[in-house]
């Protein structure tokens, strides 16, 4: 089967557009972006409600279709970019956050959630509700020490709170994806500050302890060069010494980060 170029599976359930854009809240003194308008499912809804809509989208014939669209409604944006080229904070008007809504096109989720942890790390997000592959919500929503808990899932929770909201089947889209597909909600609240580690630092720390995920948290360390005598000194006495990073709470990786730093 031919696959749909830029990921585009457009929405055709009509319940599940609105519940997506009802799950954003009162958007009527909001700026929303929205992360690939397609034919403009949500964005129909939603320029209605939101006080100001920014949608980008990367396909050339795409986004004039939809700027002619809504050239009467002086509230939507459309802007032609790839959306990992595009600062989201710069839509932020003084002081206040935006939120962000997308169906995203499944072959750069993982590049899309990083992007949004960029500007949220700058204090520029509010909130997002985002469609993506079942299991990458899985993923992303789920606590340590249960299957889908991995490198994505802890990057994911260290920038926001994330709700699993429902799952919709290939049939809700046009062309039929190959996966079911999950809308998650983020609520945006670094933890940074209040866990007492550095963003840059602890991102990094992460991507070491998740190395391998058939080593233990201490073996992924030691291999990215951590001494076994500082990692007895740092170790918190909360951890077990044979844990993997997928069994540790996000406070106890702290722990860990800033006992192995002092
Ligand atoms: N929102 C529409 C819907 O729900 O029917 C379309 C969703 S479709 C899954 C993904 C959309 O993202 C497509 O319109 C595609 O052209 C667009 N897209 C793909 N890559 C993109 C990128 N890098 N930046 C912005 N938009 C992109």
């Amino acid at each position: 089967m031919r696959k749909p170029k830029l990921g585009q599976n457009f929405l055709v359930d009509d319940a599940a557009r609105q519940r997506i854009v009802d799950a954003l809240g009162d958007a009527s003194a909001r700026t929303v972006v929205e992360i690939g308008p397609g034919h403009g499912a949500i964005t129909d809804i939603l320029a209605g409600r939101a006080k100001r809509l920014v949608a980008i989208e990367l396909d050339r014939s795409l986004a004039p279709e939809l700027r002619f669209r809504f050239r009467e409604q002086p509230q939507v944006e459309v802007v032609e970019a790839d959306v990992l080229t595009v600062n989201l904070g710069r839509f932020a008007e003084a002081d206040e956050t935006v939120d962000v809504v997308g169906n995203l096109p499944y072959y750069i989720t993982s590049d899309i959630l990083l992007h949004l942890f960029a500007a949220a790390a700058e204090g520029k997000l509010g909130r997002a509700v985002l469609m993506m592959q079942r299991e990458v919500g899985e993923r992303v929503a789920a606590a340590p020490g249960v299957k889908d808990y991995g490198l994505l899932s802890a990057t994911t929770q260290m920038y926001a709170e994330v709700e699993h909201l429902f799952t919709l089947p290939p049939s809700a889209f046009s062309p039929p994806p190959d996966v079911f597909s999950s809308v998650v909600r983020l609520h945006f609240r670094p933890r940074f500050a209040e866990l007492g580690v550095d963003a840059k630092g602890f991102d990094r720390f992460l991507k070491q302890a998740f190395a391998q995920k058939r080593k233990t948290l201490k073996n992924n360390l030691q291999f990215a060069g951590y001494d076994a005598e500082s990692m007895a000194r740092g170790w918190p006495v909360g951890l077990e010494p044979q844990v993997r990073a997928e069994g540790a709470s996000l406070e106890m990786m702290a722990e860990l980060y800033r006992g192995l730093r002092s």
